[in-house]
């Protein structure tokens, strides 16, 4: 057999891919009728080609062959997909200048975070890093191969009950979730501003993070408002 060459996708992606991945097993688990595994089996490579369009040619035999009657089966083409795909990394900081612009921070702040973010680069699998500093929450990420951050505002009120991660759509409580405000200050010199609430903790939000877009958008704010002066 021709080697498989590896392919790498963005963090979100691979995540995407892990949990369509795993529902296969967990129908099986869930339930005994072949016809409902199938159909779970082919739902899976549907919603998988329609982020990975190749995955198709790749794939779909491989899919049809497996008739979802042992788990053995299963975890083979679980590992035979995962085992094809690595996770590209976050690009490091290589000087100050790259990011003190976007990030507004004071001098020893900034280099807090870009210790912080390299490290973290360095050894996770992430589509965005943050770091607490003070009363702000550090974002940083990448999109079309250049930073986008923001140094975002920390609500002191806490919140009761659940919330949702706009960066993950996970629910979370208590410390587990943080709500931020990224402030523009308009033509008329007055201040607008978007909160969203964004997990605490980033280790576990790019574990089930799918989309990178709606921390973009949300990141991007401040920096849009002002260029539309
Ligand atoms: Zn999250």
């Amino acid at each position: 057999m021709a080697e498989i060459e590896t392919k790498v996708i963005s963090n979100e992606d691979y995540n995407f891919l892990r949990k369509r991945m795993m529902r296969l097993e967990e129908s099986y688990k869930q339930s005994n009728d072949q016809t409902v595994r199938k159909a779970v089996r082919d739902k899976t490579l549907f919603d998988i080609c329609e982020r990975f369009p190749d995955f198709l040619y790749d794939y779909g035999d491989a899919f049809e062959c497996c008739a979802m009657s042992s788990l053995k089966e299963i975890t083979d083409l679980f590992d035979s997909v995962m085992g094809r795909y690595s996770i590209e990394p976050l690009p490091r900081i290589q000087s100050e200048k790259d990011v003190k612009r976007l990030l507004k921070l004071k001098d020893k702040a900034l280099k807090t975070f870009i210790k912080g973010y390299n490290d973290a680069v360095a050894t996770h699998n992430l589509t965005y890093y943050s770091q607490r500093i003070d009363d702000k929450l550090v974002f940083l990420t990448v999109q079309d191969g250049e930073f986008v951050g923001a140094a975002t505002d920390v609500s002191r009120s806490q919140r009761n009950g659940e919330c949702l991660c706009h960066v993950c759509r996970k629910f979370k409580r208590g410390g587990d979730i943080t709500f931020v405000t990224n402030t523009a200050k308009t033509t008329k010199g007055e201040y607008s501003s978007l909160g969203q609430t964004i997990c605490s903790d980033y280790e576990s939000c790019n574990r089930e993070v799918e989309d990178r877009e709606p921390l973009v958008k949300f990141l991007r704010y401040k920096l849009d408002k002002e260029r539309e002066r």
